[in-house]
């Protein structure tokens, strides 16, 4: 097989035209895939079924106060305890939300727009244009948060240690109007990149010109390994507590990808300021949330060491899912040069670069063919990829033989995208 950029135009346009009889048949099985969301598959929320029957009247019973009842805003102690040691925490630092910590964080930057936080002068929606660093790719929805609030976003490129640190604290340090950032930091939402020490040494020593900067340390992921190697993540509070910084940061998790998705629990921690600060906040809005699934929970795993377990079972369905589609780019896309893809040791995600300017028409031929991808674009804000190559790959969905079918159609919609570009390229250029 040779590199497709070494090809003549009359080989380039012979290829394109068997891939595109290739690319008719697959088109004519009809099939219905969908790899758009990163969402568990039905054998990964089977895992938990025991969740739904492990707890008993008496166990509800005994608990002080009432779990049934009003009372524990910031959750109950046991949970509050296991998100501590999740996030690397003290239980004191954890506040124990709903099902999900994307409302969490919505809720905590709305927060920001509407009052400002506990350092704040006046609240963000009063600052005139206020700015967000998303570092990219990154997470659609945390896109949308942030464009929904009227955030303007600046994009900083991810690097294989984590966001471009130099332009991250070129820009943090030096304009005002930038109040926060995202961050993704364990196994990132795409790239499955886990930021490196000094990556995140660096965060806690920022020296933001807004002194009420806020970092969105979203660790969505930080006990889902798809591989027998665990990447590590250096604890930023721990770092923040050394540099004085400790209030410049809010932690997020779920166990969404844990349990179920759709009914799990959700988690922020922050320092003890702003515990206070939006503490009472939430006091206006909530006499309390579900704690009768926080002691189920609480029941179901005892405690972190529970929850690891529990996600090796998740590995175990996840791991062969990674390995279809890797060995699949590996063996149809690597010896052509027209794609690049890292391999993640945990996360939900193979982040897929194609050519530049081919990315929306592999999607859009996979749509064709019956496979849904995420968009492309949608790795940026505003869904705007500028060189149109970044495509985020789903694969825990899909049962094993959908997904050896979907990785087929990909690679082939990325062979046949990629032809006809170089071809329209060499065409003009000769
Ligand atoms: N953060 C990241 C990085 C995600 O990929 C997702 C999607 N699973 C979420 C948050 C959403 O989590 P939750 O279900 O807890 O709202």
């Amino acid at each position: 097989m040779a590199r497709y950029s070494e090809l003549s135009v009359d080989e380039l346009s012979a290829l394109r035209e068997s891939l595109q009889a290739e690319y008719e048949e697959i088109k004519s099985c009809g099939l219905k895939l969908d790899m758009s969301r990163g969402k568990p598959s039905a054998a990964q929320l089977d895992l938990s079924m025991d969740l739904l029957n492990c707890l008993t009247e008496e166990d509800i019973k005994s608990v002080s106060p009432d779990v049934r009842n009003y009372g524990l805003l910031e959750g109950l102690p046991g949970m509050r305890k296991l998100f501590a040691d999740m996030l690397g925490l003290k239980p004191e630092e954890i506040f124990v939300g709903g099902n999900s910590s994307l409302n969490l964080m919505y809720d905590t930057l709305a927060k920001g727009m509407l009052f400002g936080y506990y350092n704040s002068e006046k609240p963000w929606s009063q600052c005139g244009k206020i700015k967000f660093l998303c570092p990219v790719p990154g997470y659609d929805r945390h896109f949308g948060v942030t464009e929904t609030l009227g955030i303007e976003m600046l994009t900083v490129p991810m690097t294989s240690t984590g966001p471009d640190m130099d332009i991250v604290e070129e820009l943090v340090n030096n304009d005002a109007s930038i109040k926060g950032i995202w961050c993704v930091p364990m196994y990132s939402n795409p790239d499955g990149i886990t930021y490196s020490d000094e990556t995140v040494r660096r965060f806690a020593n920022l020296k933001p010109a807004a002194k009420d900067f806020r970092i969105f340390w979203d660790n969505a992921y930080c006990v889902h390994h798809v591989s027998d190697q665990h990447d590590e993540l250096l604890n930023l509070m721990d770092e923040c507590r050394k540099a004085g910084t400790e209030d410049s940061v809010f932690m997020f998790a779920s166990t969404s990808k844990v349990t179920f998705s759709g009914a799990g629990v959700a988690a922020f921690g922050c320092s003890e300021n702003n515990m206070k600060h939006l503490v009472k906040l939430i006091s206006m809005q909530t006499i309390g949330f579900d704690k009768v699934n926080q002691l189920r929970h609480l029941k179901y795993f005892k405690d972190l060491d529970g929850v690891k377990a529990h996600m090796e079972k998740h590995c175990a369905l996840m791991k062969p899912k990674f390995e279809t589609v890797l060995r699949h780019l590996d063996e149809e896309i690597a010896p052509l040069g027209i794609a690049e893809w890292k391999r993640p040791n945990g996360g939900y995600f193979i982040s897929l670069n194609v050519l530049s300017g081919c990315a929306k028409q592999v999607v859009s031929l996979c749509k064709e063919a019956g496979v849904v991808l995420t968009p492309a674009g949608a790795t940026f804000p505003y869904g705007v990829d500028p060189l149109d190559r970044n495509i985020r790959i789903a694969p825990s969905f899909p049962t094993a033989e959908e997904l050896e079918m979907a990785t087929k159609v990909l690679c082939l919609s990325v062979k046949l995208a990629s032809a006809e570009q170089l071809l329209a390229q060499k065409k003009t250029a000769g």
